[in-house]
């Protein structure tokens, strides 16, 4: 049976700042996934609390709210067969030195927190995320 989903994915400051968001774009492409949607947006620090407030009670919150703010993103709806489970596999592990060989934050990751791309982790998540940043 096919499972076509979208999953959200976000090019985070650390890869927009070093001008890779058209690679990270391609690497989807050229992995079948469609960007069905997308906006280059700078968001406020009380709006990633928002998205991130699953985190809320982690000594890293802050830094990483801090984070997510202080520059340029790139959101994008992606859509694939499988989409929120193949985006985490090519993503790679949170940590980019744990990150296995061709993924994204193996590439592109520079730390656990400046790890260059998020993306959804359940369906639930993807549609909660994707109105986040494109309900009309
Ligand atoms: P993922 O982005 O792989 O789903 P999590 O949902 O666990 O990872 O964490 C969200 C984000 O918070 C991570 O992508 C990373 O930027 C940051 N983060 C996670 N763990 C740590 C940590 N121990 N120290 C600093 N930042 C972290
Ligand atoms: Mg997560």
């Amino acid at each position: 049976m096919s499972n076509i989903e979208r999953t959200l994915s976000i090019i985070k400051p650390d890869a927009v700042e070093r001008s890779l968001d058209g690679q990270i774009k391609q690497i989807f492409l050229s992995n079948g996934f469609t960007i069905v949607q997308e906006r280059k947006i700078q968001i406020e620090k009380s709006e990633a609390e928002k998205f991130y407030k699953v985190h809320e009670t982690k000594p890293f919150y802050n830094d990483l709210c801090t984070y997510l703010s202080s520059g340029p993103i790139v959101v994008m709806v992606l859509e694939k067969e499988n989409a929120i489970l193949a985006n985490r596999e090519l993503m790679g592990s949170t940590n980019p030195k744990d990150a296995k060989e061709n993924t994204i934050r193996k590439k592109f990751g520079l730390s656990i927190d400046k790890n260059s791309v998020h993306g959804s982790d359940s369906p639930e998540n993807a549609k909660i995320e994707i109105d986040f940043f494109f309900k009309a």
